[in-house]
């Protein structure tokens, strides 16, 4: 079919029949960018974990544990295209800002973790700019993600130990433009923390790159 005629009839069958959430795949929800009650209800009441300490960020705040409808949702985010998805994790992230002591800390930049870019092109945009720029407009901080860079490729994480994780992302990353870094309190985001490697390897790399302190913030923890 004629690509463009094949979006209008998409476009039509949205109109016409009610939007089913992409989580449960069974309620209606009241926009295409939305998730039903239920899901988002689960979220938003979903148990929040303690902090994390690596060996270079002391602090990382998850805001729920990867589980049930957290970990489908964020699941949904990366490998679905609709990242206005992000948008259910507002109220949290602001909850957090007004109540957290974490966010009694001064915090002058942002910095998402990078994607490598064969990775950041195939999916066509990276979780975690989207949780920094929902933190940079929260917070009033530039989020910068030309700072960090993921130099090479590495294997997935997945079922690796602790250690394991910290060999294959060793000398991975790497941070340019170093000046505009220097003595700042950075906040590191991430979409997932699970033993906190990638986290720690990233807050090396910035700590040598001579800033003053780093700490984490994830959306979610892996318990
Ligand atoms: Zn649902």
């Amino acid at each position: 079919m004629i690509p463009f005629l094949q979006k209008t009839l998409y476009s039509l069958a949205d109109l016409l029949l009610p939007a089913i959430c992409p989580l449960c795949g069974k309620n209606n929800i009241p926009h295409p960018e939305s998730l039903c009650s239920t899901c988002e209800g689960e979220i938003l009441l979903g148990r929040v974990p303690p902090l994390t300490r690596t060996d270079s960020v002391p602090e990382i705040l998850s805001c729920r544990f990867y589980e049930g409808a957290v970990r489908k949702y964020i699941k949904e985010l990366k490998y679905s295209e609709r990242h206005t998805l992000i948008n259910v994790f507002n109220k949290i992230i602001y909850y957090f800002i007004e109540k957290d002591e974490f966010f009694s800390h001064k915090i002058d930049l942002i910095i998402p973790v990078p994607l490598h870019r064969t990775k950041h092109k195939k999916r066509g945009f990276n979780q975690s700019e989207l949780i920094a720029a929902i933190l940079s407009q929260a917070l009033n901080a530039p989020s910068l993600s030309y700072i960090l860079l993921k130099t090479r490729r590495t294997h997935s994480q997945a079922g690796l130990s602790r250690e394991k994780r910290i060999k294959n992302l060793a000398g991975s990353f790497a941070a340019g433009n170093i000046e505009t870094i220097k003595n700042k309190s950075i906040l590191l985001v991430d979409d997932v923390i699970t033993t906190g490697a990638t986290l720690d390897t990233c807050g090396s790399v910035l700590l040598r790159a001579g800033v003053r302190s780093v700490r984490g913030f994830t959306l979610a923890k892996v318990a």
